[in-house]
């Protein structure tokens, strides 16, 4: 590494709070082939596919993110895999050396035909979300689906042993939360992870009442309590999860992310950029910084952008405040924020 590489090495993001951000969240496209109940609306609009950041683009800020200390991505969405030529993406990020962790969140769908590409890219874990294992709920929850391709995704992934394979269940009271103990036992069959969810109070939602569904991470310990030994587990990743093992089951681990009742703001580590490269520094606030507008400001010089992110750092708010009865939402769906 080169003398001003490493002088940039050092130049690591921390914000007003002390916390050090490592982790970046890079949404490709808000678009997806799922419309799932919790996530967005049934005729969402999606952004012009000119406003959009392109790949390259995404791949600079990426390169920057990285040189200011960034080695943990996560490429999200929306759908990533239904972004055109996503691998060249992951090629050319999966080929930096200072990148220790680039991992994927999906819904699955075309897991069948990119996990091995995706591996081979050098992904290193995949986050696979699965809310139930009934196809009539599977397309009832994501208004569209077909619970088979997903399944059919999650061993495609399984075969390519990636370093971790976890499910993503968000669980809504009266539509899912029955399906914990099958969704647990599909997990420890198969030697991967669960993460259960609590919905967050993203965008409008017109579907459900949010403060009706909620199922507490504590509620779906409790039932989990009955049936299992409940151990905390030592694995911690650079996310929200709080993670616990069950028994002698040592291949699984369960993790909860509970926006509501354990708040996670403290050892916040994190950031977002959306497919229009607005820089989100909280998941549940709006405070952003526009990068898509710096890059195309500064055409090949990357140190504009390097600034811009630097500054950032000095209106990263302390935490969210999601409340289940408030009638201030955030306007932004879950698929623009890059979950
Ligand atoms: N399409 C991919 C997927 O579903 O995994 C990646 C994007 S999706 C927005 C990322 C994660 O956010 C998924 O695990 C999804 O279940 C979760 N999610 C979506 N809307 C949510 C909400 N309102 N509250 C909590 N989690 C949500
Ligand atoms: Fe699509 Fe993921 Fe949102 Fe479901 S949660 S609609 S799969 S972006």
């Amino acid at each position: 590494m080169s003398d001003s590489t490493q002088a940039v090495k050092e130049n690591q993001l921390v914000d007003r709070f002390g916390r050090t951000i490592n982790y970046v969240r890079l949404s490709v496209t808000d678009r997806c082939d799922l419309r799932c109940v919790y996530c967005m609306p049934e005729n969402m609009t999606f952004v012009p596919r000119a406003q959009l950041l392109t790949l390259e683009e995404m791949e600079t800020v990426g390169r920057s993110f990285i040189a200011l200390g960034v080695d943990k991505i996560r490429i999200t969405g929306g759908e990533p895999l239904v972004r055109k030529n996503i691998l060249q993406l992951f090629n050319n990020l999966g080929a930096i050396d200072e990148l220790k962790d680039l991992t994927l969140t999906t819904n699955g769908t075309q897991l069948k035909k990119y996990a091995k590409q995706l591996k081979a890219a050098g992904v290193t874990r995949i986050n696979i979300s699965l809310d139930t294992l009934r196809a009539d709920r599977f397309h009832e929850m994501t208004r569209v689906g077909e619970l088979k391709r997903t399944l059919d995704g999650i061993d495609a992934a399984i075969a390519c042993d990636f370093g971790q394979i976890k499910l993503n269940s968000v669980v809504l009271k009266n539509y899912n939360h029955d399906e914990i103990l099958d969704l647990v036992k599909f997990v420890i069959d198969r030697g991967i992870d669960i993460s259960f969810i609590e919905e967050m109070p993203l965008g409008e939602n017109t579907h459900h009442d949010r403060a009706k569904t909620y199922y507490s991470s504590d509620e779906i310990l409790e039932d989990l309590r009955q049936h299992y030994e409940i151990l905390p587990s030592t694995m911690r990743t650079a996310g929200p999860t709080r993670y616990f093992q069950l028994g002698e089951h040592e291949n699984t681990r369960i993790g909860f992310i509970s926006p509501h009742s354990h708040n996670f703001c403290e050892s916040c580590n994190r950031v977002r950029v959306t497919a229009e490269g607005r820089l989100l520094l909280c998941l549940g606030q709006e405070h952003s910084v526009d990068l898509r507008h710096v890059i195309r400001a500064n055409p090949g010089d990357r140190t504009a952008l390097d600034q811009a992110i630097i500054k950032s750092m000095e209106i990263k708010p302390k935490g969210h405040d999601f409340n289940l009865n408030s009638q201030t939402i955030l306007l932004r769906h879950m698929n623009m924020t890059g979950g």
